[in-house]
């Protein structure tokens, strides 16, 4: 849940999850887990740029394809919508159909634990800590392809503080068929940067923004990357990769979550809404427990129902949202400390790969000590997850899982795909709900 102090001078709860599953997860006394030996020298090839000499050039038709997005009627490619099927309906279709209970579907590849900005609400990075290096990049890719996973998703920490490595990720994942996910505040997201990733194959950048212009304490602003903003958005047709603005709502940007909401629909582009949540388990090294002017507190609420209603409009109006409407509204149950039960599928069906190449069934888990293995050898095990679960679900909001535990459903692929098929296959990035 996220904060439920009713003023902002209180302190905030250094964790959320029960007491005895913080201590269970986090007071492990187990060794390190250690990755196997390397068979050799692991390095990925050198990427061939650009692999797609014309798509360099300006898009001509960049106002008839803005029309057509904003109108819900993109066009995708045969190769496109093949690409969206590899990597989303061919493994969920294994995973089962396949014996065991571990077939992960999607992956978060943590390359970065560090961060070139402090936005005050996030834990999920610390300088001091040693990126990926290539060769645990390259063997996670690796592990995961002999695996039924093919979608793959960078995560930080900000993954683009090392272009180059990325870069080299992106194309070797994408020749071997996996549908890539690129988050990023933006800041280093250069046009010669955004060629490359895209001419590699990336298939969708999450564009995380929170603010118009810089507020205290959240630097994640459109203003300082505008120009950045307008030539990934420009190009996106002609490259084939979908972009969305991924917002974090709390407590001091409620008005520039509607500015955003409006930014994204003028340009054509989806938008994701997260509830400001604290932190699941205690981080000693996030800075900003106290006196955190992002947190969303009791007497903030009323402010913020009136906020989410307003995006429920949008919803309903059409506006392209990642949220379902009733997604939109189990956020206010949050917000007072209510989730309802839910289908987690994270240990399973997704996994996060640390830093090191250690594992963890999800991102709320990442500082967890409780040993889940390494790539190459995992450690999950359903008893283990399931009794976790019965208590972590209740806190947890978890946008990714709770989708992906809403779209594992046999009669919603069916249903999904049959919609699909009547329209051609033309709204196979939009939302599953
Ligand atoms: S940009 Fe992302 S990783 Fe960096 S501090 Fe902000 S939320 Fe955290
Ligand atoms: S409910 Fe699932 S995603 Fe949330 S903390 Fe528990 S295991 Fe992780």
């Amino acid at each position: 849940m996220p904060i439920l102090q009713e003023r902002e001078d209180q302190a905030p709860p250094p964790f959320r999850l029960d007491v005895p599953l913080h201590d269970l997860l986090t007071k492990s006394q187990a060794p390190k887990p250690v990755l196997l030996p390397a068979r050799g020298e692991e390095k990925f090839p050198e990427p061939v740029f650009p692999q797609r000499p014309d798509l360099l050039a300006q898009d001509d038709k960049y106002e008839e394809n803005l029309a057509r997005a904003k109108a819900g009627k993109r066009r995708w490619t045969a190769p496109l919508v093949l690409r969206a099927m590899n990597g989303w309906l061919f493994p969920y279709i294994k995973s089962r159909v396949l014996p065991g209970p571990f077939h992960p579907i999607i992956a978060y590849l943590f390359t970065e634990w560090k961060c070139n900005l402090d936005c005050h609400y996030c834990w999920a990075f610390d300088n001091s800590v040693k990126g990926m290096t290539e060769e645990v990049a390259k063997r996670s890719i690796d592990w995961l392809h002999s695996t039924t996973c093919r979608v793959l998703a960078f995560m930080g920490g900000e993954p683009l503080l090392r272009p180059q490595l990325v870069h080299k990720a992106c194309y070797y994942a994408a020749q071997k068929g996996f549908w890539i996910y690129m988050p990023t505040n933006a800041r280093l997201l250069r046009p010669d940067v955004i060629d490359r990733l895209a001419d590699a194959g990336v298939a969708i950048f999450n564009f995380a923004v929170d603010a118009v212009d810089e507020r205290p304490g959240l630097p994640k602003a459109l203003v300082p990357v505008r120009k950045y903003f307008d030539y990934l958005v420009r190009k996106q047709y002609k490259y084939g990769y979908a972009v969305f603005f991924n917002i974090n709502i709390c407590r001091n940007n409620l008005e520039d979550v509607k500015q955003l909401t409006a930014i994204a629909r003028e340009n054509g582009i989806a938008t994701d809404y997260h509830i400001n949540e604290s932190p699941m388990i205690e981080q000693n090294h996030f800075q900003h427990y106290a006196a955190n002017d992002t947190f969303i507190y009791q007497e903030d609420w009323p402010k913020v129902d009136e906020l989410v209603d307003w995006l429920i409009e949008k919803n309903r109006a059409g506006y392209k949202m990642v949220n379902s409407v009733q997604r939109l509204q189990d956020m206010k149950e949050f917000l007072r400390g209510k989730v309802r039960p839910w289908n987690c599928r994270a240990g399973q069906n997704s996994i996060i790969i640390r830093v090191d190449g250690s594992l963890a069934p999800c991102f709320p888990m990442y500082s967890a000590t409780h040993d889940w293995g390494v790539i190459e050898k995992h450690k999950f095990a359903v008893s283990q997850l399931d009794e976790m679960k019965k208590s972590c679900q209740s806190h947890c909001f978890s946008t990714l899982n709770h989708n992906l535990g809403f779209c594992y459903n046999d009669a919603r692929v069916i249903h999904w795909v049959l919609k699909q098929a009547v329209r051609g296959f033309q709204g196979v990035t939009g939302s599953f709900a």
